[in-house]
């Protein structure tokens, strides 16, 4: 077995020990007879898994009693639309960041169900920013604000929490959840596709304050219906069982680690490491703003498109696997998640520096 350094955005890396009990427990979990694949998600071998999960992300987070976690399906895409049919429900009226595309699809997808405005938008330096805002950037009569948290595809990250006084908070933090501690208790709702960070793709959580909840629009699906989902313990309909026990494992390596301030601790590490290495040499540059640079996803490019080309592909036969940035900005895109060990980061700047050596421009 020769595993390589996957330095893809999503779906990416697990944790190897995670990977191996997972393959412990593939064909029989426990004393079942059968994998978690294969059973009901109504056993009672299955509900002890998903009970479990849930508290444990509550610990990891630190997440308060007055907030609710969902097991849901349809990807962070899905919570584009579910977030306005359950919280457009006041004054019609939410307030969205725009700090990158997934942002702007979330912007785009609230616009077919009430009137919806980009409060700020760094799209004018092509994402390489975190906007700024102030209270006074958002309607006082918005049901909510909308920003995502980490910037996957620019590779930035907000480095405060907007202050939005009454109005609720929601953001999308697909990218960097359970990366580093976040005070859960300043957003009204977190939401996260599992690929990135916590599990295999299928699992979308969702994380809510309860007295948001029960208001959704009539013509909600019931799918899509956070108080539903709530009310049935994401059991409404079948739950993605597989990914929510892997999420399971992921959450109990990250409390044998130490907690998320460990977790962050090492993944600043990391970020450091290749950060530190970029602004010292003048071969590759990193296009984001110092004070917005994301610790999950970095970014950089050495301004000929061939050699990016050529970069991508010769650290990807060396298993340096995934670099390419993504298709809508070109260059470098390396993301170093949770599972991304010190050591892929250390092989990725020795091989830049060597790439950088034989390749003058
Ligand atoms: C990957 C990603 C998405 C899209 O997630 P899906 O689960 O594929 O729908 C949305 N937002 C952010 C920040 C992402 O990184």
């Amino acid at each position: 077995m020769n595993r390589v350094y996957n330095f893809s955005a999503g779906p990416s890396m697990l944790p190897l020990t995670v990977l191996e009990q997972a393959q412990k427990d593939l064909l029989c979990y426990g004393d079942t007879g059968m994998s978690v694949m294969e059973m009901s998600h109504r056993s009672p071998a299955f509900e002890p898994i998903i009970a479990d999960a849930e508290a444990k992300l509550r610990t990891v987070m630190s997440i308060p009693d007055n907030y609710k976690v969902l097991f849901l399906q349809g990807g962070a895409s899905t919570q584009f639309a579910a977030v306005p049919l359950n919280l457009m429900n006041k004054n019609k009226k939410a307030d969205y960041i725009l700090s990158g595309q997934f942002s702007t699809k979330a912007f785009q997808e609230a616009q077919k169900y009430g009137d919806v405005v980009a409060a700020a938008s760094s799209k004018y330096v092509n994402f390489a920013k975190i906007p700024e805002t102030t209270r006074e950037s958002f309607r006082p009569d918005a049901d909510y604000v909308h920003i995502c948290y980490n910037n996957t595809i620019y590779g930035t990250k907000f480095n405060y929490i907007p202050d939005t006084g009454d109005i609720p908070l929601v953001a999308d933090m697909s990218s960097c959840i359970i990366s580093e501690p976040v005070d859960v208790s300043k957003f009204g709702m977190i939401y996260a596709g599992a690929q990135k960070n916590m599990a295999p793709a299928g699992l979308t959580v969702v994380i809510i304050r309860e007295d948001l909840l029960g208001n959704a629009r009539p013509d909600t699906p019931a799918m899509l219906d956070y108080k539903l989902a709530a009310d049935n313990g994401s059991m409404y309909n079948t739950p993605p069982c597989w990914p929510i026990y892997v999420a399971k494992l992921v959450y109990e390596w990250i409390l044998d680690l130490g907690g998320l301030e460990k977790m962050k601790e090492l993944n600043e590490k990391k970020a450091n490491l290749l950060y530190d290495y970029l602004d010292s040499q003048d071969y590759y540059v990193a296009p984001v703003e110092k004070a917005s640079r994301s610790m999950m996803n970095v970014t950089f490019v050495t301004g000929d498109a061939d050699l990016d080309k050529k970069f991508a592909s010769e650290a990807g036969a060396q298993g340096l696997k995934n670099l390419k940035g993504h298709r809508s900005v070109g260059g470098m895109r390396a993301s170093i998640y949770n599972a991304m060990p010190y050591e892929g980061v250390e092989a990725l700047v020795a091989f830049m520096k060597d790439f950088a050596a034989k390749n003058p421009k």
